[in-house]
């Protein structure tokens, strides 16, 4: 039996654990894999102190900033516990204490806090499903380099679909972002400006994809533009999806209240949810700057 069960190993779980374990609480963070989608994030440029870190350097930081108080609890200063490699299932509450179960175990506590952010939003038009893997990813930090000297095109103009352009400008020959709106969004202005005057780049704007074509491989899609409602074909040999994502909060349904988007509701001032003895905190909650430094901050 724990005081408090974390859920979650990116920026907010992490937090609220070295704050618990600070506070000599007796602590259980569990998570599917630390790092959550810091790793995917080429450079963060924008945690104070740690300036231009791969998100996999500023990720690693955070996990060996925790795992010292997970030392220092086998010689009896903290009360820390963590576990990686368990995807948490349901929460259950039993009078006073909560059920956490896991695909693996059973464990419970006082108190819960669900850290467990989000995951990225699939593309649903025809040829997506069929070339996912083929040309179509995910992942700019994992699959950038197999792009050398081909065209690409990233869909969504957000900071995400920036951090994915920005990291083909070093592979693909050229780069087109489609963007559903008049210009790129999002809060990186240095970073638009960069892309906008990059020759490699071409921005199609108020554009949407609507198909998928190839053979084995992707080689290309068709484009419709919003206002005109002309289509148009470019022939690409990756595709980068950055769309956005949905809350990965499922496995909580029924016990606490969700906005129409999935997102936890929260009191913004503490984390707590409709459920007394739940917090949650980070992506995956209703506060809307999805960031590192608020997520650490909510922790
Ligand atoms: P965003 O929602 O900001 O951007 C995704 C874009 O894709 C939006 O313009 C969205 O339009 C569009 N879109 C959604 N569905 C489709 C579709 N089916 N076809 C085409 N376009 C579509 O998501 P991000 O992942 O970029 O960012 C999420 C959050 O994380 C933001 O708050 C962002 O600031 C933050 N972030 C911060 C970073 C940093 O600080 N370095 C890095 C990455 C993310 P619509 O808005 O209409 O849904």
């Amino acid at each position: 039996m724990y005081e408090l069960i974390i859920i979650g190993g990116g920026p907010a779980a992490i937090t609220a654990a070295i704050y618990a374990a600070r506070k000599k609480i007796k602590t259980l963070i569990l998570a599917k894999s630390f790092g959550g989608q810091m790793l995917e994030s080429y450079l963060i440029d924008n945690y104070p102190g740690l300036p231009a870190l791969p998100g996999v350097k500023l990720m690693e930081k955070f996990v060996e900033h925790l795992k010292q108080y997970e030392k220092a609890t086998s010689k009896g200063d903290f009360d820390l516990a963590m576990k990686e490699g368990e995807a948490a299932q349901s929460i259950s509450q039993e009078s006073q204490t909560f059920l956490l179960k896991t695909d693996r175990a059973a464990y419970s506590a006082r108190a819960v806090i669900i850290a467990t952010g989000k995951t990225e939003r699939k593309l649903e038009i025809p040829g997506a499903a069929d070339f996912e893997g083929k040309g179509i990813t995910y992942c700019a930090t994992c699959d950038a380099p197999i792009f050398r000297d081909k065209v690409v095109a990233v869909i969504g103009g957000g900071d995400s679909g920036q951090d994915t352009a920005l990291q083909l400008l070093d592979y693909a020959s050229k780069i087109y972002i489609l963007s559903r709106y008049e210009d790129l969004k999002g809060s990186n202005r240095e970073l638009q400006e960069k892309l906008k005057n990059n020759p490699k780049i071409e921005i199609l704007k108020e554009t949407e994809p609507k198909e998928i074509f190839g053979e084995k491989f992707v080689k290309g899609m068709i484009c419709k533009n919003l206002k005109s409602r002309e289509e148009k074909k470019i022939e690409v040999s990756g595709i980068f999806v950055e769309i956005g994502s949905i809350p990965s909060a499922n496995f909580i349904d029924g016990l606490i209240k969700r906005n129409e988007k999935g997102e936890i509701i929260v009191d913004h001032n503490s984390g707590a949810t409709s459920c007394f003895g739940i917090f949650a905190a980070g992506d995956v909650t209703d506060i809307s700057a999805k960031q590192i430094v608020v997520a650490a901050g909510e922790g």
